[in-house]
This record gives structure tokens, C-alpha cells and sequence, in this order.
């Protein structure tokens, strides 16, 4: 029997806000255990807490820009269960009325009609704390809590089961990723929790519509583990019901050493979280008005400025979809282009050069020590002729170390091109004269040789010497 899977995603998505969700603590990473704390996120009781209108503001953005209706009276909610990272002994939550619902993102698979998946809901709710294990001051092999990031914000992102394959679930997951670091809500760091999902998967009969019963893997925390996790949960229920057997529901982690899911637990032993809404906070009300503001100060999304790229730069669909990767790198390609660079040859140097020097140098875009209007000037060096599209890479390489402008390098170097016919006809000269037997090889019909002819001029120039010009006149002269 042939299977289809079924794969629905939860993400948790941290929201880069200076303060906590609901008390004025700093959301800082990486701080002195419990330095960033008060009555509120501690849950000493009668401490209140009171939201951060920021988290509201960035919600609103992420539901219009994943097409939800944005909910206009909604409601916080106590998910209440007992673990040492939860001080109050219950997480603040949205459960009935969330914020934005009935959104969707289409995805792009190479080689596929573009595919809409459905989003639920998009609810806001506060992170625990978190235990830490091992050496602690004071504290030989012990346990302690850290609650600096309790109540740090978070948007949980539900999707309907639409997903059909890991390759769709990972461009849902890279879209969304892409949206919200690209709103500048979220900083996307994967490795540090701040972009995490739980995948649900199951499986059922290829013909039947009834979904087949899911297992929830929580807490992935790399695309490429997102991939690997589903794929051995798909084919762990395949076994399993091949065998003879049925999937439970259950909860399973995913180990990434080995690359398989484990069981965590039952859905006999699932929470009752006994939601229900929070007497603390009062329903929030978000007006027309407001959710007409955020639309207003949305920037242009990366699927409009692709389309925009495309339409109006004439840009080929592979290289919109390169250069939209994030907003910066959208930005340094626009204003390259804004200073007079065409964009086909701004686009081929970014994906070219300048990705390659960032990687290697391990330099963010941000910080690309070449401006845009640095390479603008470079491509306009090759676009007149002072300089060769070869020489363009070695001035390149000399703005990238000194900061200094494409012209000065090319004068301190002496790089400026030779187009003077005279000069490479006498380097040509030479060359012929030390190399008579490659020239009548030429001669008797062997074109290859050609090429080696092209090499030893430009070698002689030191590669300045025109490479049109050099192929005029050797085409000329080795004739004979
Ligand atoms: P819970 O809150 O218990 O995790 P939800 O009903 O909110 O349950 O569903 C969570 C996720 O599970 C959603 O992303 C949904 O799309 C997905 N899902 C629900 N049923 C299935 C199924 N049969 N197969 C795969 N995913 C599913
Ligand atoms: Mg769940
Ligand atoms: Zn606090």
C-alpha cells in the first residue's frame, strides 16, 4: 500500500521586544542567571502583570503578513501545568480567541505549481524558564533554575495539516522564518531557540481523506533537522502499520545524534492544562484603526519585492529570489542599483563576489566593508573599459581589504586597461616569434591553439591587456 503523509507545523517564534511580555524586565540572551527578574516573571504572588503594547504591535504584523484576520476583541488564557522553569505554576496563554486566525502562506517548490497552506492561529503567549544542570556556584552537580527568560514573548504559529512532504514543511518553515526576520520581530537564531517547531506528522492510505492518527516531535531547531525528523517519523508509521500496527498519539523527541524520534510521552499522559482565561488581564481590544496602522507600516514584503525586482529591474526569477533572501541583502542590492549599477551586473557581483568574500570572511551583509555605490562605481570601471571584468576581481579584492574606491586602486596598481592596439601588437609579436611551432600548428588546422595564444598575451599584460582586442588581433595575425 502506498502512504501520504501529513505533516502540521507549530512554531514558536520569539519576538525581539527590549523587555519581557509582561513586567519591564530586559529580554537580553545570554546574561548572569536570574539578573533580569522581578515579582512578575519570579510569580511572587499579587505581583500583576500588565502587556507590553510592543508584543500586540508586532503580532498584528505577523498575522497581516501571513494574510490572518487580526481579531478584534481577544483574550489571554492560563495554561496551567506543574514544572520548576514555571514560577506561577501556569504559562499565560491565548487559547479561545488568539489574535490573528485564518491565515496562509503559498510556497514555492522548484518544479510545482505554488501551494497555499493554511495558517490557524497566531497567539501570543510567554516562554518558561529554564533549568540549567551541572557546576553551579555554590551548588556542586546540582540543578537550578534560570528565570531570566520566563516571560519572554513568543507568537506561536499553528498551520492546518496541509503539508504533504518534508520539502514542503521546510519551505513553510524558511517562508516563515523569513517573514518575521524580515519584519525585524524576530532575530531568527535558530540555535539559540528564537525560530523553534514542533512538528506533527502522520500517515494515511493514498485515496482515503480520513488524516491518520499524528505523533507531535517537539522542539526542532534546525531546518535540516525539521527535514530529518519528519522523514524518519514518516517511515517509523509506515513500518509500524506494515507491521501490523497502530500509530499512537504521543509526544516525541527528536535526537539528532542518531537522527530518530523517541517517544516522550502518551496522550494518556498528556496534560490537562484546564485553560482558562487569565483574571488578570483584561480582553484586548484592537480597533480598525489600529490594524489599519500596522498594514500602513508594513514594509514591502519579500514575495512583492521579488515580484518587484522582476517586473521592474527585469531581473531573471532565479536571481529575485537570491537577492530577496533577506532585507538587507534587498536593500545593498537596491541602493547599488539606485547608484547607477545595472541590476543584472549588481545582482550577478552580489551573488558572486560578495557572497563569496562575506562567507569566507564570515561577515554579514550589514557589514559588507564595500559599499553599494563602491561596486556601482567598479561595474561602471568595466562598463568604459578602464578596466576587464578579470581586473574588476583583483580591484575588488583590494576594496574589500582597504575600504578604498575602485578608481585609486586602479591608479596605485596601475590595472587600467590596455586597449591601445600598438602595444598589444608588440607582445603579440613577441609571443609568435617564441612560440613558431604553436604557430603553424595554427597554421595546418589545429584552432586549439588559439586559446594557449590568448593565455600568454593576456599572462604578458599582466592581464590588463583588452581581451577583445587581443582576440581581434591574434585572429589577424596568426592568419598569417
Ligand atoms: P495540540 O494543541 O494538541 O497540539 P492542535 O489541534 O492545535 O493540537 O494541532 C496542532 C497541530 O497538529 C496543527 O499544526 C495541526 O495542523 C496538526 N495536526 C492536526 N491533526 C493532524 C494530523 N492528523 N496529522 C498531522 N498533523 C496534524
Ligand atoms: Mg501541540
Ligand atoms: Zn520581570
Amino acid at each position: 500500500m502506498k502512504y501520504q503523509p501529513v505533516i502540521g507545523l507549530e512554531v514558536h517564534v520569539q519576538l525581539k521586544t527590549d523587555t519581557k511580555i509582561f513586567c519591564g524586565c530586559s529580554t537580553q540572551f545570554g546574561s548572569e542567571p536570574n539578573s533580569q527578574t522581578c515579582p512578575v516573571c519570579l510569580g511572587l504572588p499579587g505581583a500583576l502583570p500588565v502587556l507590553n503594547k510592543k508584543v500586540v504591535e508586532f503580532a498584528i504584523k505577523a498575522g497581516l503578513s501571513t494574510n490572518c484576520s487580526i481579531t478584534p476583541r481577544s483574550i489571554f488564557a492560563r495554561k496551567n501545568y506543574f514544572y520548576p522553569d514555571l514560577p506561577k505554576g501556569y504559562q499565560i496563554s491565548q487559547f479561545e480567541d488568539p489574535i490573528c486566525q485564518w491565515g496562509w502562506l503559498d510556497i514555492h517548490l522548484e518544479r510545482h505549481e505554488p501551494k497555499r497552506i493554511g495558517i490557524t492561529r497566531i497567539h501570543m503567549e510567554e516562554d518558561a524558564g529554564k533549568l540549567v544542570h551541572g557546576d553551579l556556584p555554590g551548588l556542586e552537580n546540582g540543578s537550578g533554575v534560570d528565570l531570566n527568560r520566563a516571560c519572554t514573548p513568543l507568537l506561536e504559529v499553528v498551520s492546518e495539516p496541509d503539508l504533504r512532504s518534508s520539502d514542503e514543511a521546510v519551505s513553510y518553515l524558511k517562508q516563515l522564518h523569513q517573514i518575521v526576520t524580515w519584519l525585524g520581530i524576530c532575530d531568527g537564531n535558530m540555535e539559540e531557540g528564537s525560530f523553534r517547531c514542533d512538528a506533527n506528522v502522520s500517515v494515511m492510505p493514498v485515496g482515503t481523506d480520513k488524516l491518520g492518527t499524528r505523533a507531535e516531535i517537539k522542539n526542532v531547531n534546525s531546518f535540516k533537522f525539521v527535514k530529518q525528523a519528519i522523514e524518519y517519523e514518516i517511515q517509523r508509521q509506515i513500518d509500524l502499520i506494515e507491521d501490523g500496527g497502530t500509530v499512537v498519539q504521543e509526544t516525541r523527541l527528536f535526537d539528532p545524534n542518531s537522527g530518530t524520534t523517541r517517544s516522550m510521552r502518551s496522550k494518556e499522559e498528556a496534560h490537562d492544562y484546564r485553560y482558562f482565561p487569565d483574571p488578570d488581564l483584561v480582553p484586548l481590544v484592537i480597533d480598525d484603526a489600529w490594524v489599519e496602522r500596522s498594514r500602513r507600516e508594513l514594509p514591502e514584503l519579500p514575495g512583492q519585492r521579488r515580484q518587484r525586482f522582476m517586473d521592474t529591474l527585469g531581473l531573471p526569477e532565479y536571481d529575485a529570489e537570491v537577492l530577496t533572501a533577506s532585507r538587507a541583502l534587498a536593500d545593498y542590492f537596491e541602493a547599488g542599483v539606485a547608484a547607477g549599477g545595472n541590476a543584472k551586473a549588481v545582482g550577478n557581483w552580489i551573488m558572486g563576489e560578495i557572497t563569496r568574500a562575506l562567507n569566507d570572511s564570515g561577515t554579514a551583509i550589514e557589514a559588507c566593508p564595500v559599499a553599494p555605490a563602491q561596486l556601482a562605481e567598479l561595474l561602471k570601471l568595466i562598463d568604459n573599459g578602464t578596466i576587464s571584468g578579470k581586473i574588476a576581481k583583483t580591484v575588488f579584492d583590494g576594496m574589500w581589504k582597504s575600504g578604498k574606491a575602485p578608481l585609486a586602486i586602479v591608479e596605485e596598481q596601475g590595472l587600467v586597461q590596455v586597449s591601445d592596439s600598438g602595444a598589444i601588437e608588440k607582445i603579440i609579436d613577441e609571443i609568435m616569434a617564441a612560440n613558431v611551432g604553436q604557430v603553424e600548428e595554427y597554421r595546418a588546422g589545429k584552432d586549439k591553439v588559439f586559446g594557449f595564444f590568448v593565455g600568454q598575451t593576456m599572462k604578458a599584460s599582466k592581464g590588463k591587456a583588452n581581451p577583445a582586442v587581443v582576440n581581434e588581433l591574434l585572429l589577424i595575425k596568426l592568419k598569417g
